[in-house]
């Protein structure tokens, strides 16, 4: 402020002198002219050029008088002009100054706003967050009152950028933020912790049950599927939950607990979890455990592979079985695939996971053969495996090793992991359909895979997911996407599977609408290798299934 007035008056004073400068010009100029004047009328008209001729003119002389006045003028004018100059200078740059300081206030507005909310949603961000949620615990009082925090991310929201791209991902981003506002009222915070993650800040609440009815709020106001250019898109979030002083007395530590909640509860695949000490302890220690023991399970042959039969719709025979390894872990009892593929996929794990369980289907393959057996078995492959280049070299070596026939081989490979690094994983398709393996897209309708991708794919077979088939006799929607997969797949000559079959109203409904392939605990639950070749011998010496008769 002191500068800019400064400069201010330095530069009016230079205005000032500047038209000074001019007016002193005019004064001479003036002068030089009455001199000069003066000097012609005492020659022409009083005959010579003396003092007394020039006193003479100056006295009689009309237009020497107006001449002389001159000076007077141009010293008057230039004292005026300059000062008017000065004057509307400095109004123009007090104008510019005006303009350039609430200019500068709206811009550290705009940063401000920036550094604490975000773009896309116009949300508080992490920052903002994170300093209300301070603010509220300082002054929380002796009684501290309690303040709930949920953090909020959204599931596989990576493959819908990835697919989509992120132009529609954005879309989706902005929809999840206006959804969340008609949950969240005043003077609870909404914001926007980072790409897919959300959080909600509730004050001066009385107990955790409240915190729950909000949860099961967001949950219910994403459960409608969300339209992106044209596209219906399912888009469910995963919600874990804090509260303070029961859970944290520090902002950072509420946060970590609320977010360890939240993957806690995508792990166990419950829409939300509650942070719990208890629930800390098992995931910290038991996560880097874990991954050891894995390890050495892998290194150790201590996994095994049950077999899950594929019936023949058409004849009734069960001539594939689909791999599903299993864990029985010394201490902890039987982890769910699910639970520890994870694990696997997020250390990288996964690579020898999968080399284990290629091999040791194969082993299983070679050995049936011998005994007559027939059947081809089905593996499941991860992104990671469909992203490296060597997968077709590894297999190949296996099928020459184990002397199998590439025939009795199928790979199963989900839709979002085709989708990442999609060009390797289409080569490595592509190849492996050369040496005579087929694959299937498994877990079909829970991606994005469009139409004329999926006609580019080498892959001979879609899997319906479980998810629609288990509830297709009472979700008319389910019943309709699973009639469209069956017509699609057809039509691009493919075959279907269905796969979560538990019923014989499922049976009679997935035959008639012509599906190829039925897979379920209503055939038969996943079985290892000794109890699946009984069931399998047994099953097919009868050379009908209970289904043959339904058909
Ligand atoms: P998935 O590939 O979709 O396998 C089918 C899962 O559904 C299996 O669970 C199977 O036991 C279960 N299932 C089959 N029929 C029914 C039914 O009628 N009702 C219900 N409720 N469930 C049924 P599982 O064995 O627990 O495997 C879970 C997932 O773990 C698999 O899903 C697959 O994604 C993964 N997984 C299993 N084994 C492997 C493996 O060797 N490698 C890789 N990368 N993933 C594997
Ligand atoms: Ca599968
Ligand atoms: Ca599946």
């Amino acid at each position: 402020m002191g500068i800019s007035s400064q400069i201010l008056t330095d530069n009016v004073n230079l205005l000032k002198s500047k038209a000074s400068k001019y007016a002193i010009l005019g004064v001479l100029i003036a002068s030089t002219a009455i001199i000069i004047a003066t000097i012609l009328s005492s020659y022409f008209h009083y005959g010579g050029i003396n003092a007394e001729n020039i006193v003479e003119a100056q006295k009689k002389n009309f237009a020497l008088w107006i001449l002389d006045f001159m000076p007077f003028i141009f010293a008057f004018w230039g004292q005026y002009t300059s000062s008017i100059m000065a004057y509307e200078a400095g109004a123009l740059v007090m104008d510019q100054t005006q303009e350039l300081r609430s200019r500068t206030t709206e811009l550290e507005l705009q940063i401000v706003r920036n550094a604490t909310y975000d773009n896309l949603t116009k949300l508080p961000n992490r920052f903002l967050l994170i300093d209300r949620l301070e603010q509220a615990i300082a002054s929380s009082g002796y009684e501290k009152r309690k303040i709930g925090l949920i953090i909020l991310n959204l599931n596989q929201f990576r493959d819908i950028n990835e697919t989509l791209g992120h132009d529609r991902g954005d879309l989706v981003l902005i929809q999840v933020a206006s959804r969340l506002n008609t949950v969240i009222q005043e003077p609870d915070t909404l914001a926007r912790m980072d790409s897919d993650e959300f959080a909600v800040l509730q004050y001066n609440i009385n107990d955790i049950d409240y915190l729950k009815r909000t949860a099961t709020m967001i949950s219910k106001s994403l459960a409608k599927a969300f339209i992106i250019d044209g596209l219906s898109l399912d888009v469910r979030g995963t919600i874990g939950v804090a509260l303070f002083p029961d859970h944290a007395t520090s902002a950072s530590n509420l946060l970590r607990n609320a977010d360890l909640a939240m993957n806690v509860a995508k792990q166990d695949k419950r829409e939300y979890t509650i942070y719990s000490d208890e629930l800390a302890q098992k995931r910290t220690t038991g996560c880097l455990t874990l991954t050891a023991e894995l390890r050495q399970a892998i290194e150790q042959n201590e996994l095994q592979v049950y077999y899950q039969p594929k019936l023949n719709a058409v004849t009734g025979r069960v001539d594939e079985a689909e791999a599903l390894v299993r864990w029985q872990h010394k201490r902890h009892g039987f982890i769910p695939p699910d639970n520890f593929i994870q694990l696997a996929e997020r250390s990288s794990l996964i690579r020898a996971l999968s080399s284990w369980v290629l091999n040791e289907v194969m082993r299983q393959s070679s050995a049936w053969s011998k005994e007559g057996i027939d059947v081809s078995l089905t593996v499941n492959l991860s992104s990671q495996d469909l992203s490296s280049p060597d997968l077709p070299d590894i297999i190949s070596e296996l099928l020459t090793a184990h002397k199998i026939s590439p025939r009795n081989l199928r790979v199963e490979i989900t839709e979002t992991s085709l989708m990442i690094n999609h060009e390797i994983a289409f080569q490595n398709l592509t190849r492996l359909a050369e040496m005579g393996i087929k694959s299937s897209i498994d877990d079909f309708g829970t991606g994005y895979s469009s139409l004329s991708y999926l006609k580019m794919l080498p892959a001979s077979e879609l899997k319906i997911d479980k998810s629609f088939v288990m509830d297709m006799m009472e979700n008319e929607n389910d019943a309709v996407i699973v009639r469209t997969i069956i017509d699609l797949a057809h039509n691009l000559g493919l075959k279907v599977v269905a796969e979560g079959v538990e019923t014989k109203a499922q049976q009679d409904e997935l035959i008639r609408l012509g599906c190829d392939y039925l897979q379920g605990y209503g055939i038969c639950k996943p079985k290892y290798s000794t109890e699946f070749s009984s069931w399998l011998q047994q099953e097919n010496s009868q050379n009908k299934t209970s289904l043959t008769s339904v058909n």
